[in-house]
């Protein structure tokens, strides 16, 4: 009877059988419901009643049976939304598995587009009207040749009036006398169609055959990853552009990545160029509507190409056949709050479970890819040289034990000298420092006290644009005080150590008469205001550029042709496992800022130790000798990526409750033992307290081999930690802090 019924509504699950709902509410478990009265299938996504609410779900299977038939409620309605694909639900359970994350917190981000469930909403489009004003204007013809001439088009108020350089006043005046008709139609409208067949740039020798050698890979319809290495300016984009064009002349859908949302401005155009049309874009910067148009289109299939953050990873693709990770070393592919993931090497996953080719792109790729490439389980593509005729930035130490650099300054005499000569060549320079704020110290002269947070261990940091001091952990900001808060002296607090903007003060007082413009994350209220600036420095709109660890991803600044980093040991103190990796890869992309067009440029990094191996890696351009090097070091250590690390972070406002809990932890691990794991632990935090929070860590080694999450789980299913104590997992971590 019930598969009678099902026949005939043409689904799984006829009316009022029992289906079970992953919804995004944060509940542990699949919920029991009756299949509405139109029936319902696997992957529907529907909206069903929980408490006093509605809420969002997806049809995930068959109900458990395990609750009480007569408490059962109905599902509201299914949506009007392409079903999830099997695909899909397979990554997010994978997803899931891998990192340790409940499923409705996975269903969350493949759903973070705002009114999924609402009705298609209209807006207002204008098209040519059937009158003729009686009187014409130069604004009022503009209006209407574009009309006339771009009659398939629809535009709203904004477009039209900003297309036509008109006020919007002078549209509705044409539509008051029926020379212009106002029509609804539907918000979420289908991309414009890109098209692959149009032409690109000629390709170098060297570009052609790597460009061969990916769209081969795309037509074999199956996965593989490629890992495509070449130096900044080395023509990656346009090359993974040809794997692009080829999934899509194959007509399945292709996804780009990019760790910097600022990146956009100048990739779309890239993308328009080559293409004829613009991509899907999903990233913070985004409207809430723009996003929901985005969604639902890449579910339909109308949107062929996406180019987006890390979370662009988990839209309902139909079909997606390419994922490019540009950048692919990039650290912001780690999501740290939330869904712990890294969208790199998920993308290998769903690339896995759809038959789709992965293209991961770097000048300098992370040890754990270049460890996949050398054990064969990556595909190698490589770009030598830079396009045409820039060449690599010619790289120098300035060794500071050298240079008389009185206290309170940090431009050595050597690049104050550089930094002239570009100015008076009338190119651009760069200085590179990548610590935002004034002075990351401010400091009592009469009793020594340093201004702490009061909800972090963290110092506060001062920002002088701001006229405020500011914790880089929680927010929290406060006024810069006049009179030290422990000894109470006046007019005695002091700036102790170098922030990008105490650089601005030192570069204006040296080049009186440069512009500067100062990029640093936390001087932009919106990410297309950071992009604006870029483009506008781009342009030429700045003779010294000052800037932290933002400048290093991958912006094209034509007339840049000297970068100085200020201090190129930074990065070098800390006892994080990847170091070196990072001062490497950071330096490396810095200096490849400059000397992109016709000019070649210089890089120079003022050291105090001129003779560290990575600081003399990074100066012979020896790549691949630092990751031999480093592979051997980490591969004697057993850590990441020859063996697997799982960081346990517990936090609660009672200190005493973290400790209790850590312990217990370290005591009760005979679940890791039994794979061989190790629990270093528990101990504070190297950030102790966070927002008023107690920080302890306790980090989990294990064998590459090794079922590490399965233990994990088995682990901490032992314990029930108190409400206030909040425990996550980071399986694979990136950050120590
Ligand atoms: P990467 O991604 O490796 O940094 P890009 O693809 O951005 O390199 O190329 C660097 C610059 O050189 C860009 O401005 C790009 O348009 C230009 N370029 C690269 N290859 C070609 C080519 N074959 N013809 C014309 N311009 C090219
Ligand atoms: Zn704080």
């Amino acid at each position: 009877m019930t598969d009678l019924l099902a026949v005939t509504f043409n689904c799984d699950f006829p009316p009022g059988s029992r289906v079970g709902v992953l919804t995004t509410q944060p509940l542990d478990r699949i919920l029991d419901y009756l299949a509405p009265e139109t029936g319902c299938s696997v992957g529907d996504f529907v909206e069903v009643p929980l408490g006093p609410r509605k809420v969002l779900g997806v049809i995930w299977g068959q109900g458990a049976g395990d609750f009480d038939a007569a408490k059962l409620r109905r599902v509201t309605r299914v949506l009007d939304a392409p079903p999830m694909r099997e695909e899909l639900r397979t990554f997010l359970g994978r997803t899931a598995d891998y990192t340790l994350t409940p499923m409705p917190a996975m269903l969350r981000l493949a759903t973070r587009a705002p009114g999924l469930s609402d009705p298609p909403s209209m807006r207002k489009v204008y098209k040519l009207g059937d009158d003729e004003p009686s009187r014409m204007t130069p604004a009022r013809t503009r209006v209407l040749d574009i009309l006339g001439a771009m009659s398939d088009q629809a535009f709203t108020l904004k477009e039209l009036a900003d297309h036509a350089g008109v006020t919007s006043s002078v549209i509705t005046g044409l539509v008051k006398l029926g020379a212009v008709r106002e029509e609804a139609s539907p918000r979420d409208s289908p991309y414009p169609r890109l098209d692959p067949a149009r032409p690109g740039v000629a390709l170098s020798d060297a570009q052609v055959a790597v460009a061969d050698q990916l769209r081969a890979s795309i037509r074999t319809g199956t996965y593989g990853t490629t890992l495509l290495k070449g130096v900044t300016g080395s023509g990656k984009t346009e090359v993974y552009l040809e794997a692009v064009a080829e999934c899509l002349a194959k007509g399945r859908q292709a996804l780009v990545l990019l760790p910097e949302i600022a990146l956009t401005g100048e990739f779309l155009a890239r993308v328009e160029a080559r293409f004829g049309a613009r991509p899907a874009e999903w990233h913070s910067g985004v409207t809430l509507t723009e996003r929901r148009r985005c969604w639902k289109m890449v579910a339909s299939a109308e949107a062929q190409f996406v180019v987006g953050a890390r979370s662009a990873l988990f839209l309902p693709f139909r079909d997606l056949g390419l994922v490019v990770v540009d950048e692919e070393h990039d650290t912001s592919y780690k999501q740290e709050e939330g869904v712990l993931y890294n969208a790199r090497d998920m993308t290998v996953l769903r690339a896995s479970l759809c038959d789709a080719q992965v293209i991961l792109a770097s000048a300098t790729p992370s040890l754990e890819s270049w460890a996949n490439a050398e054990a064969g389980k990556y595909q190698r593509a490589e770009l030598g040289a830079r396009f045409g005729t820039a060449v690599l930035p010619e790289m120098r130490a300035i060794d500071m034990r050298a240079e008389n650099l009185p206290g309170g300054r940090w431009i050595s005499p050597t690049l104050q000298k550089a930094v002239e000569a570009r100015l008076d060549a009338g190119e651009q320079a760069m200085l590179f420092l990548n610590r935002r704020g004034y002075a990351p110290v401010t400091v009592c002269r009469a009793c020594g006290y340093q201004v702490g947070c009061t909800h972090c261990d963290a110092r506060m940091v001062e920002h002088r644009f701001l006229k405020r001091l500011m914790c880089h952990q929680c927010g929290e900001t406060r006024p810069m005080p006049q009179a030290c808060p422990a000894c109470k002296a006046e007019g005695k607090m002091a700036a102790v150590g170098p922030g990008v903007e105490r650089m601005a003060e030192e570069a204006a007082a040296l080049f009186p008469k440069a512009r500067l413009a100062v990029l640093s994350s936390d001087l932009f209220g919106s990410a297309r205001a950071l992009k604006e600036a870029i483009e506008t420095i781009a342009q030429g709109g700045a003779d010294i550029i000052i800037g932290t660890q933002l400048v290093a991803k991958g912006h094209n600044f034509p007339l840049l042709t000297l970068v100085g980093v200020i201090d190129a040991d930074l990065g070098l103190m800390g006892s994080d496992l990847r170091a070196a990796e990072r001062t490497f890869q950071l330096m490396r992309q810095v200096a490849g800022r400059a000397g992109r067009a016709d000019k070649p440029g210089t890089a120079l990094m003022q050291t105090h130790q001129p003779d560290h191996p990575v600081i003399r890696a990074i100066l012979s351009g020896d790549e691949e000798g630092f990751w031999r090097a480093e592979a051997a070091e980490r591969q004697a250590a057993g850590v990441p990526p020859y063996g697997r690390m799982a960081g346990i972070i517990l936090s609660s406002p009672n200190v005493q409750e973290v400790f209790d809990l850590g312990e217990a932890l370290a005591r009760g691990d005979a679940p890791l033992r039994r794979i061989g794991a190790q629990v270093f632990g528990p101990a504070p935090a190297p950030i102790a307290r966070v927002r008023g929070r107690h920080r302890v860590r306790l980090l989990v080694k294990a064998d590459k081999g090794a079922p590490l999450q399965a233990a994990l789980a088995q682990w901490i299913a032992q314990f029930k930690p108190p409400n206030t104590l909040r425990l996550s997992v980071d399986v694979d971590p990136q950050s120590f802090y």
